[in-house]
């Protein structure tokens, strides 16, 4: 009933969100166009529309269906999209520090509603985005109870299963972590390996990148612990 919000032109920056019935219906991004995906996104009575919708909370979607831009041509559909992700949490004493689902010994991490995982948060924004949905702040809200002390591979299956709900796979995925200590060489290997295992993505395709911030800034004076994730999706 809003296949017209599938041939936008321009493509929109923000994903197309329409009120029907009183309820938010997220629309794809038009980019992705398989019928498969626009099924899954537009019927009511589908899983992923109804998933999201139960997870996306009112204020999320406050910015409604003034966003929504009509044209009548038709948008190229590509079987790539590019996905950019980032994630930044403070420091501190008392908390552990969670990467990739790793528990690096440290004196200090993440405070967060859930693990704090800056990784597993910046690769599932990344996903996200390339799927043209909203980002993780939206679909999993810090105000959430449900989330309080969550493990981020919660959050990261979730955005595999939508991956998957749109027919993509994990093309290959770059990821830089910006922390000042304490030295990630030794923990790469385990946390590469568990995010490749968490994205069902074989790991020749998942690159691990760390980077101190020259003791600038929080970053650098051990204070905060940031990520970068830049992620292709192939159609399959
Ligand atoms: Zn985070």
């Amino acid at each position: 009933m809003a296949t017209h919000f599938y041939s936008c032109s321009p493509i929109p920056a923000k994903p197309i969100t329409k009120t029907i019935h009183n309820k938010f219906i997220l629309l794809p991004n038009p980019r992705i166009s398989t019928s498969r995906h626009r099924n899954n996104f537009v019927a009511s009575s589908s899983s992923s529309t109804s998933t999201l919708r139960a997870l996306i909370s009112p204020a999320a979607t406050s910015v409604a269906e003034d966003e929504a831009t009509t044209s009548t041509k038709p948008s190229k559909s590509l079987p790539f999209s590019v996905g950019h992700g980032f994630d930044l949490h403070r420091l501190e004493p008392g908390y552990p520090l969670i990467i990739g689902g790793i528990n690096i010994p440290h004196d200090r991490g993440c405070e967060a509603h859930s693990d704090g995982d800056v990784l597993l948060h910046c690769v599932v924004d990344a996903i996200l985005g390339a799927l043209g949905l909203p980002d993780i702040g939206q679909i999993f809200p810090d105000n959430d109870p449900n989330w309080k002390g969550a493990a981020s591979s919660v959050f990261i299956k979730e955005a595999v299963r939508l991956m998957h709900e749109a027919v993509y796979e994990i093309g290959n995925l770059d990821a830089t972590l910006i922390l000042q200590r304490p030295k990630l060489s030794p923990h790469k290997v385990a946390i590469k390996a568990n995010l490749s295992e968490l994205l069902g993505a074989d790991p020749s395709v998942v690159n691990l990148k760390a980077k101190t911030h020259e003791r600038v800034d929080s970053l650098g004076e051990n204070r905060s612990i940031a990520a970068h994730t830049v992620v292709l999706l192939m159609r399959k």
